[in-house]
């Protein structure tokens, strides 16, 4: 009997250990993550711009994982030696020293917000549920004035910067056409490149224009003021509200796993999702070294690959599952709301979530949220 242990609670991990549920036996797999929680990432934006409650997009991760019948450690990896094969988890009370046959590594991605001064001071954020629920009361008090969203050098997430930009310039409209109230999205490179070359930029641009969000780029945050940030090359755009994703980075854990990881600390990993240069170790999920924005549909897959190479291993089969790496969205024809990408997770256009706990839940999103219009007509924009 094989020991598969999942380290992270997010969708890379939940995919896998369902998949590995699937095509497993006997064997004895354990998750292990610092949260007992799940969170639905993608409806933070519903959440913060529509009557979505934050409560229903999270989950508790134990029963779930019970039900299903994998074993939940809570705690926080520590260090892994992938010689003796043994992971140390941090637990509330002790910390435990865990054997395995097979690692999964699905942590996610870590925020680097001290690396930007002034950051975490005066600059709200949207990676938690706390930090979207005070940007959220933040705009509700917001009269007159410049609203700046925008991503930090490093960080892969221009998906939600720009649908904030979208449904702040609706919330503002009035304000914006009476010279009021100003939004101003900014990005460090150019949108071509926050979107890893996708053609979508252009849609973007186009929605931006029409709603009057001034786009701003090739502006690296450096300092961050209570009242303005400044950049690398010295411009400075002021503001009185400001919400910027911070620069992410690897695990300081997996870097206890040798030379495994890129100069960012994100693991290096081939098409089936092993981690190169050590046996039995697989990564899945924001964590991996893959180029471009990271994408929780990517996670999924990934983690998919990832646990049906894992339990080709284990049947002493040759892993041949392949990962590959593109960036797909369904977008509608038409703006449609704060939702503005779906990737599948909001309609049926990436049809392989089907009955995956995090694509049911979208659902179940989705349907109090409301219909999403324009779903009908979904034009399907991919980008290898
Ligand atoms: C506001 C917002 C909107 C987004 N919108 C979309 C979207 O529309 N579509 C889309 O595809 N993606 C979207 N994303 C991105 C998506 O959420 C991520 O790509 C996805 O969460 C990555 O999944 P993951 O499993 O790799 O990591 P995560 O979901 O971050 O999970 C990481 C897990 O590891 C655990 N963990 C972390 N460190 C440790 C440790 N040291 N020890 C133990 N456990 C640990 C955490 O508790 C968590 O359970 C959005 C993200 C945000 C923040």
């Amino acid at each position: 009997m094989a020991r598969v242990l999942i380290l992270g609670g997010g969708f890379a991990a939940i995919t896998a250990a369902q998949e590995l549920m699937s095509r497993l036996g006997d064997d004895e797999i354990i998750l292990v993550s610092k949260s007992s929680e799940f969170t639905f990432y993608p409806a933070i934006i519903p959440c913060i711009f529509g009557s979505l409650d934050f409560d229903i997009i999270r989950f508790d991760l134990v029963s779930m994982l019970a039900e299903r019948g994998v074993r939940f450690i809570h705690g926080e990896v520590e260090s892994i030696n992938t010689s003796a094969r043994k992971v140390s988890v941090a637990g509330d009370r002790m910390t435990y020293s865990i054997d395995y046959d097979y690692l999964l590594f699905a942590v996610g991605r870590r925020l680097e917000t001290s690396s930007v001064r002034g950051l975490a001071e005066y600059a709200h954020q949207l990676l938690s549920i706390e930090g979207a629920e005070r940007f959220k009361k933040a705009i509700s008090e917001f009269e007159t004035g410049t609203i700046v969203v925008g991503l930090c050098s490093g960080a892969s997430l221009p998906v939600p910067v720009c649908e904030s930009a979208l449904a702040l310039a609706d919330a503002f409209a009035d304000s914006i056409k009476a010279g009021k109230v100003r939004v101003k999205a900014v990005f460090p490179g150019s949108l071509q490149e926050a979107f890893a070359g996708a053609n979508l930029f252009r849609n973007i641009e186009e929605e931006f224009r029409q709603k009057g969000v001034e786009l701003i780029t090739d502006f690296e945050v450096d300092v961050v003021e209570s009242d303005r940030i400044k950049s690398r090359t010295g411009s400075v755009i002021e503001h009185d509200l400001l919400m910027l994703v911070p620069p992410f980075g690897g695990q300081l854990s997996l870097k206890s796993a040798g030379h495994v990881t890129d100069i960012s600390g994100f693991a290096n990993v081939n098409s089936l999702m092993q981690v190169e240069g050590v046996e039995h170790v697989y990564a899945a999920g924001d964590i991996t070294a893959m180029a471009g924005p990271k994408f929780g549909y990517m996670a999924m897959r990934q983690g998919r690959v990832a646990a049906a190479n894992i339990a080709a291993e284990i049947t002493e089969q040759e892993p041949a599952t392949v990962y590959q790496h593109t960036i797909e969205w369904a977008i509608s024809e038409r703006y449609t709301g704060p939702v503005f990408f779906h990737y599948g997770f909001w309609d049926e256009t990436l049809d392989d979530f089907e009955g995956d706990a995090m694509f049911g839940m979208a659902r179940k999103i989705r349907d109090r949220y409301g219909p999403i219009q324009g779903l009908e007509t979904p034009g399907l924009c991919s980008a290898a």
